[in-house]
């Protein structure tokens, strides 16, 4: 007899890169950073530059496979030079998707710019809707940035992206109140909500204190009001999408605490100082791909490094750090490219 297969149990092809540009922002998200403590940022010589990224996504990640790319960081729209980076990327004839991940404080300013350079996707993070809510979760001690990052929302909107999701990281007792608000978006609006589980990565003392509400809580409290059912939006991820019956978008639950997607992974991350990482959690068989360039390594042999590590990638997961492999966990979303 057969034995059966579940799709979980099948590896995916690993064709997406999330690639960080850069490892600082200009916000101090609660969750993403470490409380009361300097982080240390890379110095301006350990970026990979635009044309050694242009480089190893033509000579070695391309002809790997990877196809379909999203750039992160830190915040992506604080590098410079991003709109010409975006269209030199998105005019490669190999890139079949290229989205973006940003908290879109500058977006306003951008949004025409990047689309016309060939961005077609963009993920925003919108934590709250309560203007003093969210200067807490980021930070800001100043004139309130929620005016300028919703601005950046409706422009970008304008603009024509599309899908444009906005993520949630949902925190008991900060922003938990807020989520029938958030869904609530996706009923007159073509825009897709994603309620991102919270991890104990960047800030552990706050995973600590608050502790993180599981998708399907947060599921039940959406059908209680208004019923769910199953839908579908363009993407390269691990949400389970649905929708509000009616609604004009849908709502996305990604569930990477409560439920372990590694088989489903298909996915790798570069990191904006040129390191290309196989999990967000786990740095075994990491490739430091920008030493290799610059020390001449030839770019067969960095083809050569590369599918070794996807051919290594399926046991490299999160549940191996479980037993205790690793202690990624000092680094933040921000440092790996989240
Ligand atoms: N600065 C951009 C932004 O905030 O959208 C891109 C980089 S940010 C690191 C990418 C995503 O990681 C954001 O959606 C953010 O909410 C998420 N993130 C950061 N720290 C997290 C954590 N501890 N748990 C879950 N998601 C986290
Ligand atoms: Fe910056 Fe994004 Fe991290 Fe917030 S989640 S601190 S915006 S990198």
């Amino acid at each position: 007899m057969n034995p059966i297969v579940t799709p979980a149990a099948v590896n995916p092809t690993v064709d997406y890169l999330r690639i960080s540009l850069i490892d600082r922002c200009n916000f101090r998200c609660q969750y993403c950073m470490p409380e009361g403590e300097e982080l240390t940022y890379l110095q301006q010589q350990a970026y990979l530059t635009n044309a050694e990224l242009l480089t190893l996504l033509q000579e070695v990640l391309i002809p790997c496979g990877f196809t379909r790319f999203r750039l992160t960081g830190g915040e992506p729209l604080l590098r410079s030079g991003i709109v010409d980076l975006v269209q030199s990327i998105a005019a490669l004839p190999q890139t079949k998707d290229l989205a973006m991940t940003t908290n879109a404080f500058r977006l306003a300013e951008l949004a025409q710019d990047l689309y016309d350079a060939g961005l077609r996707r963009i993920n925003i993070s919108l934590d709250s809707l309560e203007p003093e809510t969210f200067d807490r979760i980021i930070g800001n001690r100043g004139r309130s940035r929620w005016q300028q990052v919703w601005q950046g929302i409706q422009v970008a909107h304008q603009v024509g992206f599309d899908p444009l999701k906005l993520n949630v990281v949902v925190i008991p007792g900060v922003n938990d109140h807020e989520v029938l608000d958030l869904a609530a978006l996706t009923i007159d609006r073509q825009w897709h909500v994603r309620f991102i589980e919270f991890m104990p990565i960047g800030n552990a003392g706050l995973f600590d204190r608050k502790g993180w509400v599981d998708s399907a809580t947060l599921r039940q409290q959406i059908r209680d009001r208004w019923g769910l059912t199953e839908a579908q939006v363009k993407g390269n991820g691990p949400a389970d999408v649905f929708q509000i019956p009616g609604a004009k978008g849908t709502l996305g639950f990604i569930s990477q605490m409560s439920e372990c997607f590694c088989d489903r992974c298909n996915r790798m991350r570069l990191s904006a100082d040129g390191w290309l990482r196989p999990c967000l959690l786990n740095e075994t068989g990491q490739l430091d791909l920008k030493t290799a360039l610059r020390s001449g390594e030839s770019l067969a042999e960095l083809r050569t490094r590369v599918k070794a590590l996807l051919t290594a990638k399926p046991a490299i997961n999160f549940k191996m750090r479980e037993s205790g492999t690793t202690g990624a966990y000092a680094r933040t979303m921000s440092q790996i490219g989240g």
